[in-house]
Formats: C-alpha cells, sequence, structure tokens
C-alpha cells in the first residue's frame, strides 16, 4: 500500500504542542512507510479565522523540518465540492435540511438537560414534506443540512493505538454537515478531503476520537473506502490536567522564542506518547525515523514535563557548542539568537562559550550575562567566602589587582589567567577561598557565576581591573 498521511490544522493562531507531535507523527509514520505528507488548513470555521495564522503554520512547520510534499491545500478553496456531496446525500435521503431556529434548538437542549437526557437534534425537520421544503428554500429560509444516522447500529473500528471502539448510532446526534453560512463543518469536510486526497491513515489527537463513528458512517454512505485510524493520547500538566495555556507555554512559536532549538522539540515531542523502548534519549530526526512504530504509541496520556525539555535542549545547546565547526549551521543559529537578545556586544560568540554550559534554553543567557554589561549593586559583605574574613579578602583582591594588572593584553586568555591565579596562592599564603571567591563576585556581583578566569576573559582587561577596584573600595568604606 502507498501510504498517504496529511497533517490538518486549523489556523487559529499558533501551533500547539499538541498539533506540533501530530504533525510529527504524522511525519515519521510517512517517512519510515516511504509515503507521502499532504499539509491541509482547515479553515472552514469562519467564527475562529485568525489573519494570516495559516502563513505562520506553513512557516512554522517548515522550521520543525517537517516538510510536506504536498500543500498548503485550504478547505476554503473547496467549497463547491463539499456542497456538491452534501447534496448527493440530500437526493440519497441520508441527510436532510433542517429549518429550526437557534431559540428552538436552545430551548429543545434546556428541556433535555431538565430531563436528564443526552442533548440531540430530536429529528423535528426530517418529517417536513418534499413541498415545504421546497417552499421554505424559495423562501430563502436559513437551514443546515443533517447527516440522517442509520437507527439502532453498531459502529465498530479498531484504531492503531486505542484497540477496538464501538458505539451504538442511537448514542449520537444528526449531525450538521453544512453550516446556515453554507460552509461545511469540520466533518463533513474532513471526510470527502480524506477521501478526495487517498489518505491511507488518519494519525490525529484523541480529541476526536468520539467524532469518529459519525465519519464511519460518513464514508459507509458514499460507499468510500475507510481509511486507518489512530488517535494520539493527551498531552497532559504534571497535575494530570489537561495541558492548557494556564499552567505555561503551549505554542511551539513560544517555545522558539525562548530559545529552545526546532531539533530539540522534535526530540522531546517525539517521546510524548511514543518510546523506542531504549535508554537512547537524544535523537535525530532520521534517528526517529528509523525507529518510530505508530503500534508502539501509548494510550496513556503523556506528560509534558519542562524539566525534560530543558535537559534535551541543554544537551543539544552544549553539543552545538561544543562542536560548532561540524555542526555550522545550527551553532550560527545558536549565536544570531544571541546576537539578537543582545545587540550591544561584540562578544556574543564568547558570552555564548561562557554560557552554553549553563542554559536550558538560549534566551536565559540574557539574564545570566546581564552583569558582565552591568555591575549589579550587591552587598559587600558577598565578597567574604564564608571560611574567609575581611582581612584575607581585602589581601586577596589586592593580591589579585597586582598581579592581573600584569598580565599583557596579548595573554589574556581563560588558560593563563587561571594559571596566573593559581600561581599567586603560594607565594602570598592565601586559600583558594581568599582569592578565588572575592574576585569572583567582585568581577559578577553575584554569589553564583562563571569561574573567574572566565569571566575575567569575557570583561577584558580594563573592565576586570575597574571591577576589583570597586570591590576593594566597598570593602574599605
Ligand atoms: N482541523 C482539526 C484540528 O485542527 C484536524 C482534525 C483531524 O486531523 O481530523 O485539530
Amino acid at each position: 500500500m502507498n501510504i498517504i498521511t496529511r497533517f490538518a490544522p486549523s489556523p487559529t493562531g499558533y501551533l500547539h504542542i499538541g498539533g506540533l507531535r501530530t504533525a510529527l507523527y504524522n511525519y515519521l509514520f510517512t517517512k519510515s512507510n516511504k509515503g507521502k505528507f499532504i499539509l491541509r488548513i482547515e479553515d472552514t470555521d469562519r467564527t475562529r479565522y485568525v489573519k494570516d495564522a495559516d502563513k505562520q503554520l506553513v512557516n512554522t512547520i517548515k522550521a520543525f523540518g517537517l516538510n510536506f510534499d504536498e500543500g498548503p491545500i485550504y478547505q476554503s478553496q473547496r467549497l463547491k465540492i463539499y456542497q456538491k456531496y452534501a447534496k448527493q446525500l440530500i437526493k440519497e435521503k441520508k441527510a436532510y435540511y433542517c429549518f429550526c431556529t437557534k431559540e428552538r434548538l436552545d430551548n429543545l437542549r434546556k428541556n433535555q438537560e431538565k430531563n436528564k437526557q443526552v442533548p440531540k437534534y430530536d429529528r423535528h425537520c426530517l418529517s417536513l414534506t418534499d413541498s415545504e421544503i421546497q417552499k421554505k428554500l424559495k423562501n430563502k429560509e436559513p437551514y443546515v443540512i443533517r447527516m440522517k444516522l442509520p437507527d439502532n447500529e453498531i459502529i465498530n473500528f479498531n484504531d492503531l493505538v486505542y484497540g477496538e471502539v464501538k458505539i451504538n448510532t442511537n448514542d449520537l446526534d444528526d449531525q450538521v454537515l453544512i453550516k446556515s453560512d453554507s460552509f461545511p463543518t469540520y466533518h463533513l469536510a474532513v471526510v470527502v478531503d480524506d477521501h478526495e486526497m487517498n489518505i491511507t491513515h488518519i494519525i490525529r489527537g484523541e480529541e476526536w476520537l468520539p467524532s469518529t463513528p459519525k465519519h464511519i458512517i460518513l464514508y459507509k454512505m458514499f460507499n468510500w473506502e475507510i481509511p486507518n485510524f489512530a488517535h494520539l493520547p493527551l498531552l497532559l500538566n504534571p497535575d494530570r490536567s489537561k495541558l492548557s495555556k494556564r499552567q505555561g507555554d503551549v505554542s511551539a512559536e513560544d517555545f522558539i522564542k525562548k530559545g529552545y532549538l526546532p531539533q530539540a522539540l522534535i526530540n522531546y515531542v517525539a517521546f510524548l506518547g511514543w518510546n523506542p523502548k531504549t535508554e537512547k534519549e537524544i535523537y535525530s530526526i532520521q534517528e526517529l525515523i528509523n525507529d518510530f512504530a505508530i503500534e508502539k504509541v501509548n494510550k496513556a496520556g503523556a506528560v509534558f514535563d519542562i524539566n525534560k525539555l530543558n535537559w534535551i535542549n541543554a544537551t543539544y545547546i552544549r553539543n552545538i557548542v561544543e562542536n560548532k565547526t561540524k555542526l555550522e549551521k545550527d551553532y550560527k543559529y545558536i549565536l544570531n539568537f544571541i546576537k539578537n537578545i543582545l545587540p550591544n556586544t561584540n562578544r556574543a560568540e564568547d558570552i555564548l562559550k561562557v554560557f552554553s554550559p549553563r542554559l536550558n534554553n538560549i534566551q536565559e543567557i540574557k539574564e545570566l550575562s546581564s552583569f558582565i554589561f552591568e555591575l549589579p549593586n550587591y552587598d559587600k559583605n558577598l565578597l567574604i567566602f564564608k571560611k574567609s574574613n575581611k582581612d584575607l579578602t581585602l589581601k586577596g583582591l589586592e593580591v589579585g589587582l597586582q598581579i592581573l594588572s600584569s598580565v599583557e593584553e596579548s595573554r589574556w586568555d581563560q588558560e593563563n589567567l587561571n594559571n596566573v591565579l593559581n600561581n599567586a596562592l603560594k607565594p602570598s599564603n592565601l586559600a583558594p577561598g581568599d582569592l578565588f571567591w572575592p574576585i569572583r563576585t567582585a568581577l559578577s556581583g553575584l554569589d553564583k557565576s562563571p569561574s573567574p578566569a572566565e569571566i575575567l576573559w569575557v570583561l577584558g582587561k580594563t573592565e576586570s581591573l575597574n571591577r576589583i577596584k570597586i570591590a576593594i573600595e566597598k570593602l574599605n568604606t
């Protein structure tokens, strides 16, 4: 079989992290089967329309490297096709016009709720005669088209993730297929398109599982071959509630803006519901393609764990900086990112070198390195190491100032600076805490920061000596 899949987002503003996972699983499944991957923009819900959201979606999907073989195809450009199929169902008495007003439907629902019945359309308009219908159509009365579900029929299908799903049509509603604005509902459009585009495997979020029986009924009504379905488990917050904006970021674009690398996000998201059952945690996209198997997708909800994502992203950043020649393109991406958030420095590359081992995401470098640009106003007691005292600290700062003053600019590199400081300990009879600690805090104004040699190197000689002098003055007053 020639595998054809699709990712079918609605352009509602951003790509949800769950949407990214759906796109990724479709992509991995397709590529591992040498199939075709289609991008379809499901933009028939005009109430949720957000201008240009489709373009952003396409860009985001491409930024993640999930290249599609066909598309984007827009449903809004296919309206006539859905109309044609809806009319066909009407003709075959598998669908019917419904002229019920909103008030009537609201009342119906309220009564049903009051009587503890499942809210469901009561087929009021199914009893209209042909001439009544024609008259109403002629009078331009607003209408929708509803599918006429078969009575008391068991619909079952085998979901590739959830296994057998069974439902009685009596528990379903006569779904609207064409809305009063003459746009199709998702349910009609999705079935028509998946059929016309020869989709063999529909891989989508679990929230669509309850709609699938209705879709299957439509396939049967049209006499179309039913594709395979795989519904992906819900994404959960750590408290096991549904992953939502309220508890943190859910938009893939926001993660990118914060400096999560696309490949690290892909790596992380791949594991939200799937597991290759090995110890290996860092996977390139090609390795994911090689190992991915839809049957191994779990149906239990997957918890979105930001700590795990941070760990994966940190691992990628470190690896790229350590192998910058080999991974030049990725390195440049990180460097450009940093140049954008630290526009007033020509030391972006050096700052990256010093801070890269400490980054969960690239954006963090801004705050971590802020002391480089402006010395924080710190308390002078911070200069004194817990096992030291004021006098020894002053001595450490003065020794430091003196030996560092004599280091030539051309030898102002991390290795030499480290040696110079180490070599000063013995002759001056100072413990490391009397020298390294006060120098480091004098340079950073912080109780935690990179090592003295690293900061000296990034700050440069003049600024470093200045900061040590400030510290001596502080202690002396
Ligand atoms: N347009 C739907 C969504 O945005 C797609 C559902 C499907 O893949 O069938 O979730």
